[in-house]
């Protein structure tokens, strides 16, 4: 309930004002966020690196309405995966990028959203690495599938994602389990009606399970983004039933979220990336990470209050 009004209320422009001028808002998305430019990307990169987890990068920002914006941030991306390629960091995949087509110009038209994307596959294949299309809000799965289903034809490691809470998500993933495939699996941080999504966390949590089975068992490669110890141990549990190679799948958590697991779970010898935001349009990014955890939005609160 909380959750679903604090998502609703990240659309208020007033509430928007509020929390991105309020001092105390900087540690809180410092917690959460690389930095504002591609060189502080790289340098969290380098370091996450060196703890021997892998990366892939987020510019920050959705929902462009503008072409030339759509555009600039397309660049943005090709000239981040020339720094990280220019450092070795691409190599084998070790730094991938993660897009939102929205970022890209989904909501100005698809062939624009499309033409972006391919631009960064190509820069991105350059340097040896991948691509993967975040998953959104309801209305931009379709079109997003499509574009995904249409570049693979070209670009067949582009990954893209898919949302437990959603209830297409399980015949989703049976479709797009297959040979070669790149799919991230998560439970989904927008909100959305009980019409398409499922309303209990009880039954988000099954749904995911249910994905889970159906992308271990096909011969893709499952990316298992969640820091739920439930979920994790039974990633584990049906990757040694499915027998699994270790470097067939991989775990995937955000920055800021249980270091500690990601390095507890790397160092067993699984894959483990870490999705790193960066860039200076960080509010809708932090919104989400406060709506997912009520103790971070009290804190949070607590500390507006007290310093306001
Ligand atoms: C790599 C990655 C990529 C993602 N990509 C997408 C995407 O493309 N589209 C999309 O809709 N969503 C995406 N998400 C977000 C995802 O949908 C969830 O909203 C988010 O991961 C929280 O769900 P959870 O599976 O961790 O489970 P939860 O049940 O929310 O959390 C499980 C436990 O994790 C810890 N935790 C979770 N969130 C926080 C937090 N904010 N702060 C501190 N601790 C926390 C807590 O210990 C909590 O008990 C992504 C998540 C990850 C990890």
């Amino acid at each position: 309930m909380l959750r679903r009004a604090l998502l609703a209320a990240s659309a208020s422009s007033r509430l928007r004002r509020l929390i991105t001028s309020a001092p105390v808002t900087r540690a809180v998305v410092d917690s959460y966020v690389a930095g504002e430019t591609a060189d502080d990307a790289v340098r969290v990169t380098r370091a996450l690196r060196a703890a021997g987890l892998l990366v892939t990068l987020d510019y920050l920002g959705e929902d462009t309405k503008d072409p030339a914006q759509a555009a600039a941030v397309t660049d943005e991306y090709i000239q981040l995966i020339g720094k990280l390629g220019a450092e070795g960091l691409t190599h084998g995949g070790v730094a991938e990028v993660s897009v939102k087509p929205t970022a890209v110009g989904l909501y100005l038209d698809a062939g624009t959203a499309s033409r972006n994307i391919s631009r960064i596959c190509a820069a991105a294949r350059e340097a040896g690495t991948t691509v993967t299309l975040d998953a959104e809000e309801f209305g931009a799965i379709e079109p997003t599938l499509r574009i995904a289903g249409e570049l693979r034809a070209d670009y067949p490691d582009l990954g893209c994602v898919v949302q437990s809470f959603l209830r297409r998500s399980e015949a989703d993933c049976r479709a797009l389990a297959g040979h070669g495939s790149r799919v991230r699996l998560c439970k989904g941080a927008y909100s959305e009606p009980e019409s398409v999504a499922f309303g209990s966390r009880r039954e988000v949590d099954s749904s995911y399970a249910r994905c889970l089975r159906a992308l271990l068992n096909g011969p893709g490669y499952p990316m298992v983004a969640t820091h739920d110890p439930r979920l994790i141990a039974i990633t584990g549990s049906l990757a040694l039933l499915t027998g699994r190679a270790a470097d067939s799948f991989e775990y995937q958590m955000l920055y800021g979220i249980r270091p500690a697991e990601q390095r507890r779970l790397a160092d067993t010898g699984a894959r483990v990336r870490v999705y790193v935001p960066y860039g200076g349009d960080w509010y809708a990014y932090l919104v989400r990470r406060l709506a997912e955890r009520p103790a971070n939005l009290a804190f949070f609160l607590r500390s507006l209050g007290s310093r306001s």
